[in-house]
């Protein structure tokens, strides 16, 4: 449940009604907004006398949370988030756009396609290091030697820089040397893994999974902000259906169903989602119409040959027609490239 203070709250009253919950075992989260400020209750309500709430100095109402992720919900933090990522954030007014090869395969091909999504206009360089593949004979990823070479790469090009992890030991080595990590679809509800996520102290792209309801994946952001980390972003990667043209089916509906029900950034994957580089383009800028706080797009020096995904990965002259096809897309909904 939510406390909605009055417009003119003081700092007393607020302290007085949080540490009333807290002294019943309760933890509490504060919103300020401009004008309200929200307290939100995180734990077993059975122990708390919300009649007595209601008579506080200050409190203007009392409001259920019915759904089980609380931390996420939009209900607890009515402004929406900012996501800072390096020497980025993600959020409103900004479209992100993150970009580069499915998996890092060597240093001069990283810091090629580096250079190219930079001067394209891409905020965030891309790249697996560690490559959960379906078929254990498909190549699995240069794991910290690929970590290496993103590090190198951004202090290259300036780019902050994400990898998908799969294990605590990724994690471990993913906080030296990148910005943020991902969460692939196919860990969503690894559950272990979201709680170390949650401890790693870097910013959590977490992709919805194969099979994943709204419900299902916002409760697997719930598990990574339960640890501390408030810094989550969400992205709709497609998921999976009855049809089989695309390789997933791309849910841009889940962008204003997020909107609403959280208060966290969602981003749009075109390449992962329809498996081909010739309908990026198209879904890239439906997502930013639909209002999503970015894009994240693969991109490779010569798709042909690449070890991972090159079916969908877009060359460089492709990716520079698609930044530059979606620049009016992204000013028509306030948002800077
Ligand atoms: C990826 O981003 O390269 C990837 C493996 O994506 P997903 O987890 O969405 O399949
Ligand atoms: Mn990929």
């Amino acid at each position: 449940m939510i406390i909605v203070m009055k417009p003119n709250a003081t700092e007393e009253s607020i302290r007085i009604v949080t540490s009333y919950i807290e002294s019943n075992g309760l933890q509490t989260h504060l919103s300020k907004g401009e004008e309200t400020t929200i307290i939100g209750i995180v734990g077993n309500k059975a122990k708390l006398a919300t009649e007595n709430l209601a008579s506080f100095k200050d409190v203007e109402k009392i409001v259920p949370v019915t759904e089980s992720y609380k931390l996420a919900n939009r209900k607890f933090h009515p402004e929406p988030s900012v996501i800072p990522v390096g020497n980025t954030q993600i959020g409103p007014g900004t479209l992100t756009v993150m970009a580069g090869p499915c998996a890092v395969e060597t240093e001069e091909q990283l810091l090629t396609i580096a250079r190219n999504v930079k001067a394209a206009g891409a905020n965030i360089l891309r790249g697996g290091a560690y490559k959960p593949r379906t078929s254990p004979y498909s190549f699995q990823g240069l794991e910290e030697e690929g970590l290496r070479y993103m590090q190198t790469a951004k202090a290259e090009t300036g780019l902050a820089t994400i990898c998908e992890v799969v294990s605590l030991d990724a994690i471990n080595a993913a906080v030296k040397y990148v910005d943020m990590i991902q969460i692939g679809a196919r860990n969503m509800q690894n559950f272990y893994l979201l709680k170390e996520a949650g401890r790693s102290g870097l910013p959590v792209l977490l992709k919805r999974g194969l099979c994943a309801t709204i419900d299902e994946w916002l409760n697997a952001a719930e598990y990574i902000i339960a640890e501390g980390n408030p810094n989550v972003v969400l992205c709709e990667r497609g998921i999976r259906t009855y049809e089989t043209s695309t390789r997933n089916t791309l849910d841009l509906s889940a962008v204003p169903v997020m909107k609403e029900r959280t208060h966290l950034p969602i981003i749009v994957d075109p390449s992962h989602s329809t498996g081909a580089y010739k309908y990026v383009p198209s879904m890239a800028r439906a997502a930013v119409a639909a209002d999503a706080d970015g894009l994240m797009i693969e991109v490779h020096n010569d798709p042909a040959h690449a070890l991972s995904d090159g079916p969908q990965s877009l060359t460089f002259k492709k990716f520079d027609r698609l930044m530059e096809e979606i620049r009016p897309f992204a000013a028509l909904m306030n948002r800077t490239i």
